[in-house]
Parts: structure tokens; C-alpha cells; sequence
């Protein structure tokens, strides 16, 4: 059985670099375009990008010429990761001219006819994809996945919110330097401090992402959950992972140990599928009094740095219970989010004649 050609915008960057190396040897993806600005246009990957991860550039695309981000090349998805100074436009184009397109970037994260997924989390909210279809007459369309702590954040609720109900949250993140891109922070201001601010993150933790990722889709649209979040942002100096303290109040305050239950009961539709990307389980419950951290715990689980893993779980005397949180920003928090986005849509029927192939050769589960 062919693979689905796929296509990465921005491929040259931090999280252009992690879909190349996340596309390598997938079983149902194969890269055939590579796009970045016209500064690297016309080169060949090898010169253009600069190769920031552990291992070598991966020989299939080391070779491959850099193409500038407008539609035309032989693929079927798009995966985005352009910064959102030109992520909304571009993505338009490509979805207009009927690619499907799989964003990290925040443009679209909002608007009322895209999803903003977590597969194992929402995955009803794929039906807007035909109300998009319809109000904008693309026969492409966009999804997007959130940003990287809202990610962490909503992954460890989730299974909490459908059993007691979040109310309220209280979260101070400690962000990795790698989320700032590449070259992000100079060395000379993170290098023995932390940075109490990252542009726009608390805004979208407090205020839309949790809302309406855990919002519920009325056939209609989505209805926001009625959660209120209080998000103080930090930059740390660690590479990659992001850790998070979390105090959460319920509607119906459950025991320490139903918490602990219901993460561990946790087995989503994403995971019941076998996505190819979904770690199994999901949500990883560390039950060490010093965990989780994240040099030691990013690349926890079954598929590196696609799970979240908690831990420290104990009362609040201010709220219920706190907790923390840690997951990998630039694999799950963004390129393997949408890469999982992908598999969940191949494997709902939202790709057409390549869904129902692959359904027929069993890949499928
Ligand atoms: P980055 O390292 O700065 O990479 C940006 C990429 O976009 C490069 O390939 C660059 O190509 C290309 N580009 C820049 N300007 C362009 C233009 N005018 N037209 C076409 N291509 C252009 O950024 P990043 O950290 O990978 O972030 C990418 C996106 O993912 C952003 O929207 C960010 O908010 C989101 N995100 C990042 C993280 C994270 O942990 N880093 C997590 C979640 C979401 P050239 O090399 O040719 O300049």
C-alpha cells in the first residue's frame, strides 16, 4: 500500500526539523516537500537548514530542494510550522486549494469552523471540518493543535474533567528554551535566571485553548467549558520539556486515589485506534516523590515524548488537589501533536480514497 505524500512548511525551523525527523519511516507518511521562506528556497535541505536535533539529518531529505510555501507541490497535507507573522495566510491558500493542512501555528487555533485538537482528548471536534468546508468553500481544510503547555495542561485534565468536573485551575509553567525556536533566547538572558514572561502564553492558557478544547461540540459549533484558569508563564533554562504545578478545583471534589484511578483507567479513542504516534498509555502516573522532571522524564512512554507524565499528586489548601505535569514542547507540544492530528484524521475517514485504503489493508486497528 503507497503512502500519503506529505508536505512541511517552515521546514527548516525548530519544528520543521522535528516533523522531518518524526516523518522519517512512518508507516503511512511519506515526506515529497520541504518549504521555508525564499531565503532558503532553491537550496538543497542540507545547505539551507541548520540541523539542531540529537542524530544526523535524515539521508532521504538531505538532498531534497527547498520549495517556497505556495500550493503546488505533489502532496496531500500540509504540516505547518511557520511562525503566525505568515502562518494564517499561507495556510488559507494551501487549504483553499484543497491540501490538509495540520498547524502548530496559533492564526487559526480560534476561529469558531476549525478544530483545535488533542486527539485523545476531542476528537467530535473533527466535525467541524465539513461545517469549514461549507462556510468557506475550500474543498481542503485546516486543523490545529494547541500550544505546547496548554497541550500538557488539558492532556493531565482531561480524564479528570470527565469524571469530576474542572472548575477552576491555578498553573505556573516552567517552559524549556526550545520554545522559543531556534536561536530563541540568547544565552546571556537565560543562563542562571528565569524569565517571569513569554509573549501571549498566558492569555491563550487562561482564556481560550482549555476552554475549548474541552468544550463540547453542539452539532453546531463548539461550546466553551465553563473552566477558569490562572496561568503564570515562565522561561527556564532546561532544553526541552515543559513542567507544570498545577491546582485544580472540581465540581465534585473526588479522593486522591479516584484521581489517580481515573488516569490510569485513561484509554482514549486515539490509544483504542493504535495511532501510530499515540503513546500507550497516554498519560504516564510517577508515583516517585521527585518526579517528574525533565531531563529525566521528556521522552517518557512507548513513543519518545509523546506522553504526559504526572505526578506529585497531594490536597491544596487553597484549591482541591495540585499536581505536576511535564511533557516534551517541540514533540507532543507541537510537531507530534500534529502528526498524531494527521493519523486521527487518516483514520476517521477524513482523507478521502488514502483513509479508506488504509482502512482495507488493515493499518487500521
Ligand atoms: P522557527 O525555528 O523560527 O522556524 C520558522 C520556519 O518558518 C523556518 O523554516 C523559516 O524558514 C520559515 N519562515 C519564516 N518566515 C517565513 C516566511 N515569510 N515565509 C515562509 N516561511 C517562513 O520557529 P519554530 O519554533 O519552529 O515555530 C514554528 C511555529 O510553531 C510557530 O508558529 C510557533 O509558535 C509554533 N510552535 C512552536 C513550539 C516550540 O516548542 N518551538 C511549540 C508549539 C508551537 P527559513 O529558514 O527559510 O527562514
Amino acid at each position: 500500500m503507497s503512502k500519503i505524500k506529505v508536505g512541511v512548511l517552515g521546514a527548516t525551523g525548530a519544528v520543521g526539523q522535528r516533523f522531518v525527523q518524526m516523518l522519517q519511516g512512518h508507516p503511512w507518511f511519506e515526506i515529497t516537500a520541504l518549504m521555508a521562506s525564499e531565503r532558503s528556497a532553491g537550496k538543497r535541505y542540507v545547505d539551507a537548514c541548520r540541523w539542531n536535533l540529537r542524530g544526523d539529518m535524515p539521508e532521504a531529505v538531505r538532498e531534497m530542494i527547498i520549495e517556497e510555501c505556495e500550493p503546488g507541490p505533489d502532496c496531500q497535507i500540509v504540516f505547518s510550522a511557520l511562525p503566525s507573522e505568515t502562518a494564517g495566510e499561507i495556510e488559507e491558500e494551501f487549504a483553499a486549494a484543497g491540501y490538509v493542512v495540520c498547524s502548530n501555528a496559533r492564526n487559526h487555533r480560534y476561529d469558531d469552523d476549525v478544530p483545535l485538537l488533542i486527539p485523545e482528548v476531542n476528537p467530535e471536534h473533527l466535525a467541524l471540518i465539513d461545517i469549514q468546508k461549507r462556510n468557506r468553500g475550500w474543498s481542503g481544510y485546516i486543523t490545529t493543535n494547541p500550544n505546547c503547555s496548554t497541550t500538557h495542561l488539558v492532556s493531565a485534565l482531561h480524564p479528570l474533567h470527565v469524571r469530576f468536573g474542572v472548575k477552576k485551575v491555578f498553573v505556573v509553567t516552567m517552559q524549556a528554551i526550545s520554545g522559543a525556536g531556534y536561536p530563541g533566547v540568547s544565552s546571556m538572558d537565560i543562563l542562571d535566571n528565569v524569565i517571569p514572561y513569554i509573549s501571549g502564553e498566558e492569555e491563550k492558557m487562561e482564556h481560550k485553548e482549555p476552554q475549548k478544547l474541552l468544550g463540547v461540540f453542539d452539532g453546531v459549533g463548539v461550546r466553551y467549558a465553563d473552566i477558569v484558569v490562572s496561568a503564570h508563564c515562565n522561561r527556564v533554562p532546561t532544553r526541552n520539556g515543559h513542567l507544570e504545578a498545577v491546582s485544580v478545583e472540581f465540581e465534585e471534589k473526588p479522593t486522591q486515589e479516584q484521581i489517580v484511578q481515573a488516569w490510569r483507567d485513561y484509554r482514549p479513542l486515539a490509544q483504542q485506534l493504535k495511532l501510530p504516534s499515540a503513546p500507550q498509555p497516554a498519560i504516564i502516573y510517577d508515583e516517585r516523590i521527585d518526579r517528574p522532571q525533565p531531563r529525566l522524564d521528556r521522552m517518557a512512554g512507548t513513543v519518545p515524548g509523546m506522553a504526559t507524565v504526572v505526578g506529585r499528586l497531594r490536597p491544596d489548601p487553597l484549591l482541591h488537589y495540585k499536581f505536576m505535569a511535564l511533557g516534551h514542547n517541540t514533540i507532543r507540544g507541537a510537531a507530534g501533536g500534529s502528526l498524531l492530528n494527521a493519523e486521527l484524521l487518516v483514520a476517521q475517514g477524513y482523507l478521502g480514497q488514502a483513509s479508506a485504503l488504509l482502512a482495507e489493508s488493515a493499518m487500521i486497528a
